[in-house]
């Protein structure tokens, strides 16, 4: 769903968006948003009380209802005709082919200088960011574009480079917010880049640091395949060809999935970056009837963060559960991979220990996925500040992986990456002094998290 919002006060300023499905917590210096109505949620303490005493609550019953108090992305205006702007340039790589075409025939030229255009932007090694790497263009065409386009949307900040390779890119957007992208050097010529597609996240899953944050806002189409540019652009000399996008940076790709399926669109097209589309892989945490939509109107992989195998711990440890249960999600799923062909969805499951990684919920994962054609990898637990799990050990994820690989799963397990710069999967981001709420520990996990805090 596109906004289109009247440029008031409130807009400008940043708000943060807290997910849980009974309650959404704006900080009180947001006080001027309309409030409704107030419900006291059930599993839900304050992480810091004082931090909210002032805060109004604006109930939500569905993260599609989140959209609409979405914080528009401030870098990006619209044309009339949809065109994407940045100030009074339009933004290049906000636009499919065919719209950069059209725009092109709009402005007097003939459609093979978009094409010439696309391809000194995404393709032949060039990824031009400037005017002036537009070898062999138009002098005309040239000078049009430097007067009426905007080739970048982000600034580079920083980058780290951990231990293992993995290297994590700091870029500071227009509005002055900072978003995270990692590129993970794999064997076999594999090199994969994680995007963003959010600063923060409204899912406010309890063992993600990025979730801490809440929502700042969503990323623009632009803002997104720009990471994956730059990658390829900076480091494709360094790591290799660059052959894998993954949509696991911060935020939940499929809560601005407007932007996210352009997005993909614009990774997957053959005259430019050309990445297939089996290796664009989009997680979610399980926004079903979006995930609907993707699998409709996509080709790209799809991944779902799976991460327990009762309601009774997913409502905890992902509060987007207790909207779209076990259940729905997976029925879901299987129903929609039918009408698909030859494709395969990956579960991801990160172990918690004691809490998601017994005999008992190994058994129970190879009876949810039944029927439902996937892979599935057990991803260990990335420790952050603040974190109230602890990691699986080694051997008993290794045991795990057997009962599910005895049982005739397709089961993989995926070690950490890049966790002593923070670039590791649920490790991005920055919270703030406000941070998402801390939902109740269930009775019976109490124990299992015991010292777990660092
Ligand atoms: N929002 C999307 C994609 C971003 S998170 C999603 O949730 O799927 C990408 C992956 O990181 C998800 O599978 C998530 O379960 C996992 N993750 C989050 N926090 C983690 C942590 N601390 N350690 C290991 N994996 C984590
Ligand atoms: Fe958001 Fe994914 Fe982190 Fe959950 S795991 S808070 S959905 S980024």
């Amino acid at each position: 769903m596109e906004m289109k919002l009247s440029r008031g006060p409130w807009m400008r300023r940043q708000f943060t968006t807290f997910f849980s499905p009974f309650l959404t917590i704006h900080p009180s210096s947001f006080s001027s948003i309309p409030s409704t109505s107030i419900h006291s949620p059930p599993l839900t303490h304050s992480l810091s009380p004082h931090s909210f005493s002032n805060a109004r609550s604006l109930s939500i019953s569905a993260p599609a209802t989140l959209q609409s108090s979405l914080s528009p992305t401030p870098s990006e205006g619209k044309e009339d005709s949809g065109i994407p702007m940045k100030g009074s340039k339009v933004l290049l790589k906000g636009m499919r082919y065919h719209e950069l075409e059209k725009w092109v025939q709009s402005h007097g030229y003939r459609p093979a200088q978009a094409l010439m255009l696309w391809k000194r932007l995404y393709g032949n090694n060039i990824w031009a960011q400037y005017n002036e790497e537009l070898e062999g263009l138009n002098k005309d065409f040239k000078g049009m574009l430097a007067e009426r386009a905007e080739f970048k949307a982000l600034d580079l900040k920083d980058m780290l480079t951990a231990s293992d390779g993995t290297k994590k890119i700091l870029f500071t957007l227009e509005d002055g917010l900072v978003i995270e992208t990692v590129i993970i050097p794999c064997r076999r010529g594999r090199t994969t880049v994680c995007v963003s597609s959010q600063v923060g996240c409204a899912m406010n899953c309890q063992f993600c640091y990025t979730g801490r944050m809440g929502l700042k806002r969503n990323l623009s189409a632009a803002e997104i395949v720009e990471q994956a540019v730059f990658a390829r652009r900076l480091l494709s000399h360094e790591v290799g060809t660059i052959t894998n996008v993954v949509f696991m940076g911060m935020g939940e790709p499929l809560h601005n999935i407007e932007n996210v399926i352009k997005a993909a669109d614009i990774l997957v097209d053959e005259h430019g970056l050309h990445f297939s589309p089996r290796k664009v892989t989009i997680s979610t945490s399980g926004l079903v009837p979006q995930m609907k939509r993707f699998l409709k109107e996509s080709n790209c992989a799809l991944a779902v963060s799976l991460n327990a195998t009762t309601d009774e711990v997913r409502n905890w440890v992902m509060p987007i559960n207790r909207k779209y249960n076990l259940g729905l999600l997976l029925n879901t799923l299987r129903e929609e991979l039918c009408l698909k062909h030859n494709y395969k969805v990956l579960f991801e499951y990160v172990m918690l220990a004691g809490v998601n990684d017994s005999i008992e919920d190994a058994k129970r994962l190879i009876d949810l996925v039944q029927g439902i054609p996937c892979k599935i990898n057990l991803i260990s637990f990335n420790p952050h500040c603040g974190s109230q799990f602890r990691p699986t050990s080694e051997e008993k994820m290794i045991q795990f992986r057997n009962i599910l690989a005895e049982a005739g799963c397709v089961v993989f397990l995926r070690p950490s990456r890049g966790d002593d710069q923070m670039a590791a999967c649920g490790q991005l981001g920055k919270p703030g002094e406000i941070q998402a709420p801390l939902l109740k520990v269930p009775a019976k996990f109490q124990t299992a998290l015991e010292g777990a805090s660092v």
